[in-house]
């Protein structure tokens, strides 16, 4: 029989990274360019199809076949797997990605959301591969959901299910893009985590971080800063741990899912923002769902977006319904 490989792309508002994948999820190659160089979808399908034909000449030289392509789109994905909103690729807005990717060759699509690619990702191959009922969260730039049920991915009624960063942690508190207050992306995501650093650095509060210029200030600084025992930077990640605790606790008492699985930058600061994430879940959830919710980190880093569209792209009833 033919190896079967499969192909995933992860499209992001800054780079889109392309990767060929054997059914190990191992990945064989890969290929990354920048998506801001597009402003149309044929310049970006153009693209796409001169390294597909590049994957198939790798594979058909392997005895292989490519059997699948998945892409994961920063954006609303309705579930035939046509983009409805993409904020950052606004030429991709009304575009069915999943009719032109399918132009391409004798394959198996899917498209959907990015966010919904890590968690399939994670189920697939990563931290949450033995949970079939799990949210995977993505803390970076923003804060990102993902819902498997069952062990197949809610997309919800219109493809927007799984927003978990702009669930409410604090009623009245800090504006958020989507038009409400006080979502938990405002305090849990890299950027809030930052807006709270300079918060707490304008109040006159003394820190190691406010030597660092504008572009040396992350997130990652920030978790560098606290496990050095700088007090700002403990207290800044503790306050976020406490925010994305009360968020899971509203998960837990609705869904009472086995684990959720913690991905994307900040996520390598978990370990600080334990204590007071657990002690808001033990506070507020039910006690029988507090003690069955596993918290782990991602294992697949930046590869879990990639790996998941590829993954799913091969799977018949991935998705609910
Ligand atoms: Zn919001």
């Amino acid at each position: 029989m033919q190896r079967r490989f499969l192909v995933g792309i992860d499209l992001g508002g800054t780079n889109c990274r392309m990767a060929l994948v054997d059914g190990q999820g191992r990945v064989c190659r890969r290929e990354r360019f920048s998506s801001r160089d597009f402003d149309h979808v044929d310049g970006l399908m153009a693209k796409i199809e001169v390294i597909c034909r590049e994957f198939e000449i790798a594979v058909r030289g392997a005895g292989g076949e490519i059997v699948a392509l998945g892409a994961g789109v920063p954006g609303l994905v309705d579930y035939q797997g046509k983009v409805m909103v993409a904020p950052n690729l606004s030429w991709l807005n009304g575009v069915d990605f999943s009719a032109r990717l399918a132009e391409l060759g004798q394959w198996s699509v899917r498209v959907i959301n990015d966010a919904n690619a890590i968690a399939w990702g994670e189920h697939a191959w990563g931290a949450v591969r033995d949970n079939s009922s799990f949210l995977a969260v993505t803390l970076g730039t923003g804060v990102g959901g993902g819902l498997v049920l069952g062990g197949r991915l809610w997309v919800g009624s219109d493809g927007a299910a799984g927003e978990f960063g702009h669930v409410v942690v604090e009623p009245d508190g800090r504006p958020c893009r989507c038009g409400s207050r006080g979502c938990l992306e405002q305090y849990a995501s890299a950027t809030g985590i930052l807006r709270s650093v300079r918060e707490e650095l304008v109040q006159g509060r003394r820190s190691s971080l406010e030597s660092l210029d504008a572009d040396a200030l992350t997130a990652l600084a920030v978790g560098r800063a606290a496990r050095e025992g700088d007090a700002l930077a403990l207290d800044v990640l503790n306050e976020a741990g406490r925010r994305l605790g009360q968020g899971l606790a509203m998960i837990a008492n609705v869904l009472n899912p086995e684990a959720v699985v913690i991905c994307g930058g900040v996520s390598l600061s978990l370990d600080l923002m334990r204590p007071s994430l657990d002690g808001e879940l033990s506070r507020r959830a039910f006690e029988v769902s507090a003690r069955r919710l596993r918290i782990v980190a991602g294992e697949l880093g930046d590869d879990a977006g990639i790996l998941g569209a590829a993954h799913i792209a091969g799977c018949t009833d991935a998705l609910w319904p």
